[in-house]
């Protein structure tokens, strides 16, 4: 019988990664410390969604309700709005349904454990870490969690007046953010608001008051915050492909995926997809005749994956503009780009979200989504 391969970590990547590697006929075990609520915008792409609703039966109820259009806003200039590209999900939901899913597949077994180095027996020679922004994954990539630039982020919940009347999403841009301020609506009222970026810790919480001020000035979302957010962190690199893909630790290979090796966007720092993409890249390493995973192989394809996705030529420019320090990124040039390009854009986050293109380095193997 083959021994499990351990995953560390049962949100997002660790359990894309269970489901890809159960579905090549490798067994798995994944450790998760608890369902909560992680704080995040909770934005994926509506093809993602309906891929989840299809493929893995998850209940997404906004992907069938009205999608609301997205109004992204610059300082000086008016909004340009576009169709509706992303809905809202809660993050705890997704988890709780991807694991009750995942729990009837038979090479799945899922426990509820908080790993700790101590516990080396629990793990595999190949161990899956997928651990998110966490002390553990401090612990063993090292070095790497220095290397890493962390984009922070602040986010509010609540409700308000207008969006009910006029639903539309807000994106934000403001160079000095270097990143972007979001209203997200759902259901009844509720939103959820946060600012996000390579923005530096000391002048957040005064940017975030600002963007609100403008949030309600502007556009009349009424929105006023009575709890003061906190600050999160979000691992970002540009250059992935350049960093390695395993980590040794104890005679361990420890093999990262998703927040561990810094996938999200490098510019609106959205982890979700490039997360799930990543799980899905681990399967497609397994080697069943050796019961391992090809860590060069999975390697290989993430970097074509990536180069296809949420690091194509445009969001390395668009990022590397943001991270030059004597070139402050131009609200000017961003609004002329997206009153230009915004349908282009819209039209390409739909036809290709950051998942969608499973690539063997050769030719394109992948799936894309049946939004009809
Ligand atoms: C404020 C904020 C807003 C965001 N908004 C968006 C958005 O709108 N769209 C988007 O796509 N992305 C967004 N992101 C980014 C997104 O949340 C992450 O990129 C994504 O969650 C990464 O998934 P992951 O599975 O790699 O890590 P995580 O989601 O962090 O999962 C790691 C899991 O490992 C578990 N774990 C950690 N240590 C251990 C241990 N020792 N033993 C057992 N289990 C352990 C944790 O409990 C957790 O469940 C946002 C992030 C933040 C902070």
């Amino acid at each position: 019988m083959l021994q499990p391969i351990t995953i560390i970590g049962g949100n997002i990547a660790g359990l894309s990664a269970a489901f890809y590697l159960a579905r090549q006929g490798c067994p798995v075990t994944v450790y998760e410390n608890k369902i909560w609520d992680k704080p995040c915008g909770g934005a994926i792409s509506i093809e993602y969604a309906h891929y989840l609703m299809k493929q893995l039966d998850i209940d997404i109820p906004t992907a069938n309700q009205f999608i609301p259009p997205v109004r992204f806003c610059f300082t000086n200039y008016r909004a340009v709005e576009t169709d509706g590209m992303f809905v809202i999900i809660s993050r705890s939901d997704l988890q709780q349904q991807l694991i009750r899913r995942l729990q009837k597949e038979p090479n799945i077994n899922i426990r509820f454990k908080r790993i700790t180095l101590k516990d080396s027996a629990l793990l595999s020679g190949q161990t899956i870490l997928a651990t998110g922004f966490s002390g553990f994954t401090r612990q063993i990539i090292e070095e790497e969690w220095h290397k890493r630039e962390y984009a922070l982020a602040l986010k509010y919940r609540g409700h308000c007046r207008e969006i009910s009347q006029n639903p539309a999403h807000l994106m934000f841009f403001d160079s000095r953010l270097k990143g972007y301020g979001w209203v997200f609506c759902g259901n009844n009222c509720q939103f959820n608001i946060g600012i996000g970026g390579l923005i530096e810790k000391k002048i957040i919480f005064r940017k975030f008051e600002e963007f609100i001020k403008i949030v309600n000035d502007r556009f009349h979302y009424d929105i006023r915050p009575n709890l003061s957010p906190d600050i999160w962190k979000i691992p970002i690199m540009l250059n992935n492909w350049s960093t390695p893909v395993s980590f040794y630790k104890n005679g361990i290979e420890f093999i990262g995926a998703g927040d561990v090796l810094g996938l999200a966007h490098p510019v609106i720092a959205a982890g979700i997809e490039p997360a799930w993409q990543s799980g899905w890249l681990l399967g497609d390493s397994y080697d069943r005749t050796t019961h391992s995973i090809n860590t060069a192989q999975y390697r290989h394809l993430l970097k074509k994956n990536l180069q296809l996705t949420s690091r194509k030529p445009f969001d390395i420019l668009i990022s590397s503009m943001l991270r030059m320090k004597y070139f402050p990124f131009k609200d000017q040039l961003a609004y002329a780009l997206m009153k230009i390009f915004h349908q282009k854009i819209t039209d390409q986050i739909k036809k290709y979200p950051w998942f969608a293109m499973v690539h063997d380095g050769i030719k394109k193997t992948g799936f894309k989504a049946d939004v009809s």
